[in-house]
C-alpha cells in the first residue's frame, strides 16, 4: 500500500515535470529563436541604414554612405516585406511578454517603412531628407575611437558625396515650397561641420599626407555638391513655373500616418474631438480660478468683459513672477531635488534616488532651441548619466532671457522640471535603463508614449498634492495644457481641415494665451511636419484610459505606484501594445 502511494506519487511528479519541461522547452525555443532572429534582424537593418546606425552609435558601418536612388528605396522596400514574412513565420502565441510586443514593434515598422516608401512617397517630395551633414557631425564629434580613426571613416564616408546629392535631385519630383526652403536652410547649416575646425583637426592629426590629402579632397567635393545641391534648390524656389506641392497632406494620408507613426485605436477625428473638448474644459477651469485669483493680481482695475481676456491678464500678472537668468540652473535644481523626494514621500514610484540624474546647463551643440531638455542614455551603451539640460540665459540678450522667464516663471518651471526630469522623461529614461535592455524596444520605441508619458505626469503630480493645490499653479497648469491640446487642433487642422494660417493664429494668441514667436514656431512645425504634434496629447490620452480600466481590473489591489512601475516596467513600446499585456482579457 505504502509501496503503491509512493510510486504513484513519484509517477505523477514525473509526468507533471515532464510536462513542465516540455512546456518551457517549447516557448524557451520559440523566445531563443526569435531572440537570434532580432539580433540578426537588427545587423540587416543597420547595414542597410548606415546613417542611422550612425546616430544611434551602433559601431558599425559607419563609412558607408547610402547612395538615396529608386533602387535604394525599392531595396528598403523588399528588405521590410522579406522581414514581415520571417516574422510572420513565427507563433506570436509562443512568445514571451517582451517578445510578443518586439513582435508587434516590428510588425508595425516593416508595414510603416512600405508604406512611407510606397504610399507616402516622401522621398520625392520632401527635399530636406538629403542631408548628410548631421551624420558627419556624430562621426567627427563622437569619442568612440581615436581621432585618427574617425578621420579616416569620415573620408571613407565622404567619398561618393557627390553622388549623394546627385540621387537626391534625381529622385526629388514635386516638393513642398515649405521642404524646400527647409531643406535649403539645413543644408546650409551643414556645411558648418566642414568648416576650418574641421580643416584644423585634420592638420593637427596624425594622418600621413596622403590620407590628409585623401581626406581634405573628400571633404572639398562634400562642400561643393552641397552647395550644388542648395543652389539647385534655390534654383526650383525662384523658378515661376515650377508646380510645388500643399504642405497639406489630407485626411487620407493622416489618418493612416497617424495609424502608424502613433499605434492607437484611436482615430486622429476622435483625438481632436477630445482635444476640442478639453480646451473647453480648461477654459472654464481657467476662468473660475482667474476669477477668483483677479483681486490678488489686479486690485480694484475693472474685470473685463471677456472671459478669455481676463484669464490672459492674470496670467500675465503671474508670469511676472519668475526666476533671474542667474538663479535658472539653481532653482531648476531645487525642484529635482524637491520632486524626487515628493514622489518617494508619496509612494508615486519605487525610484532609485541614487540614480544617476543631472541637472546641467544646455551643451553648446544643443542651445538655442529651447530652455531645457532631456538627454538619454544612448540606446548601445550600458547605463549613464541622464541629463536635464537647462540653457543658460545670461548669456542671450536681456529681452530674450525676460521673455523666456516669463513663460517659464516659477509656476511653469515647475510644469517644466516634471515634463523633462521627475518623473517625466528623465525618470522615464533611468527605468528603462535599468531594466534589461531590449534593444527593438530602444531603437523603436514610441514617440506617444515618450512625451505621453512626460505630460501624463504633469497631471498626475499636481493631482497627488505637488505644490498644494495653489490656484496659480492649476491655472499655469491649465495654460500649459491648452499649448498640448492645441497641437492636436493645429496639426489636424492644417493637413485635415484646411486651417489657414489666421486660424492658427487666433487659436493659439486668444484661447491658449501664446506669444506672437511661439505662435510663428508653431505654425512653421505644423507645415513641415504632420501627426508628431498629436503624440503629446494622444499619449497621455491613452495611458490615462490604460489607468482607468488596470484600476477596475485590480480592484482593491490596485495602487498608483503599481501601475506606474508596471508601466514603466515596458520601456517606450506602444500604450497600445502595453494596454494588452497589462489588461487581462
Ligand atoms: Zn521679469
Ligand atoms: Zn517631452
Amino acid at each position: 500500500m505504502r509501496q503503491y502511494i509512493i510510486l504513484c506519487f513519484l509517477a505523477f511528479i514525473a509526468f507533471s515535470s515532464c510536462n513542465n519541461n516540455k512546456q518551457t522547452e517549447n516557448s524557451a525555443f520559440a523566445d531563443t529563436s526569435f531572440n537570434a532572429f532580432k539580433d540578426r534582424f537588427m545587423d540587416e537593418y543597420w547595414k542597410t541604414n548606415p546613417s542611422s546606425a550612425i546616430f544611434i552609435g551602433y559601431g558599425k558601418y559607419y563609412d558607408t554612405l547610402k547612395i538615396p536612388d529608386s533602387a535604394a528605396f525599392a531595396g528598403d522596400v523588399a528588405f521590410a516585406k522579406n522581414y514581415i514574412d520571417s516574422l510572420h513565420s513565427f507563433d506570436y502565441t509562443g512568445l514571451s511578454d517582451n517578445n510578443k510586443i518586439d513582435y508587434k514593434i516590428l510588425e508595425n515598422q516593416f508595414l510603416s517603412t512600405v508604406w512611407y516608401i510606397d504610399t507616402f512617397k516622401l522621398q520625392h517630395w520632401d527635399p530636406s531628407g538629403y542631408n548628410i551633414g548631421g551624420e558627419c557631425y556624430e562621426i567627427i564629434s563622437r569619442n568612440y575611437a581615436p581621432l585618427n580613426e574617425r578621420l579616416k571613416t569620415l573620408s571613407k564616408h565622404l567619398q561618393h558625396a557627390d553622388a549623394y546629392y546627385s540621387a537626391a535631385m534625381q529622385m526629388i519630383k514635386q516638393p513642398t515650397k515649405e521642404h524646400t526652403e527647409l531643406a535649403i536652410k539645413q543644408n546650409e547649416g551643414s556645411l558648418g561641420v566642414f568648416d576650418a575646425s574641421l580643416m584644423d583637426s585634420v592638420k593637427a592629426s596624425t594622418l600621413t599626407q596622403p590620407e590628409k590629402d585623401t581626406l581634405q579632397a573628400h571633404i572639398a567635393l562634400t562642400t561643393a555638391a552641397i552647395k550644388n545641391y542648395v543652389a539647385w534648390l534655390q534654383k526650383l524656389l525662384a523658378d515661376k513655373n515650377q508646380q510645388f506641392r500643399s504642405f497639406r497632406i489630407g485626411e487620407e494620408l493622416f489618418n493612416q500616418k497617424y495609424k502608424y507613426d502613433l499605434v492607437t485605436d484611436n482615430s486622429a477625428k476622435y483625438l481632436f474631438d477630445k482635444a476640442v473638448e478639453a480646451k473647453n474644459n480648461y477654459h472654464n477651469e481657467s476662468y473660475k480660478l482667474a476669477n477668483a485669483l483677479w483681486a490678488k493680481y489686479c486690485g480694484a482695475q475693472p474685470k473685463p468683459a471677456d472671459s478669455l481676456v481676463l484669464i490672459k491678464t492674470v496670467i500675465d500678472k503671474i508670469s511676472l513672477h519668475h526666476a533671474s537668468p542667474e538663479h535658472l540652473l539653481d532653482t531648476a535644481k531645487k525642484q529635482v531635488h524637491d520632486l524626487e523626494h515628493f514622489i518617494i514621500a508619496n509612494d508615486l514610484f519605487n525610484y532609485d534616488t541614487t540614480a544617476p540624474l543631472q541637472v546641467r546647463i544646455m551643451p553648446a551643440f544643443a542651445a538655442g532651441v529651447t530652455l531645457a531638455s532631456a538627454s538619454q542614455t544612448p540606446v548601445y551603451s550600458k547605463r549613464e548619466t541622464t541629463y536635464y539640460n537647462v540653457e543658460d540665459l545670461t548669456k542671450v540678450p536681456a529681452a530674450q532671457a525676460e521673455s523666456a522667464l516669463r513663460e517659464y516663471n516659477n509656476y511653469t518651471l515647475q510644469i517644466l522640471s516634471i515634463h523633462e526630469a521627475m518623473p517625466g522623461h528623465c525618470l522615464q529614461g533611468v527605468y528603462s535603463s535599468n531594466k534589461s535592455p531590449d534593444i527593438i524596444q530602444a531603437v523603436f520605441g514610441n514617440g506617444a508614449t515618450v512625451e505621453g508619458w512626460a505630460v501624463y505626469v504633469e497631471r498626475m503630480m499636481l493631482d497627488n498634492g505637488w505644490s498644494n493645490n495653489s490656484p496659480e499653479m492649476w491655472l499655469m497648469f491649465y495654460k500649459w495644457a491648452l499649448r498640448e491640446c492645441c497641437n492636436v487642433i493645429v496639426d489636424y487642422g492644417i493637413h485635415c481641415l484646411n486651417y489657414s494660417k489666421e486660424d492658427v493664429v487666433k487659436l493659439l494668441k486668444n484661447e491658449a494665451f501664446q506669444e506672437d514667436a511661439q505662435i510663428e514656431e508653431k505654425y512653421h512645425r505644423a507645415t513641415v511636419s504632420q501627426v508628431q504634434l498629436c503624440s503629446y496629447f494622444s499619449g497621455a490620452t491613452d495611458i490615462m484610459a490604460l489607468r482607468e480600466k488596470y484600476k477596475q481590473q485590480e480592484g482593491s489591489a490596485y495602487t498608483l505606484k503599481g501601475f506606474h512601475e508596471k508601466f514603466l516596467s515596458y520601456g517606450s513600446a506602444p500604450v497600445k501594445f502595453i494596454s494588452e499585456l497589462m489588461l487581462k482579457k
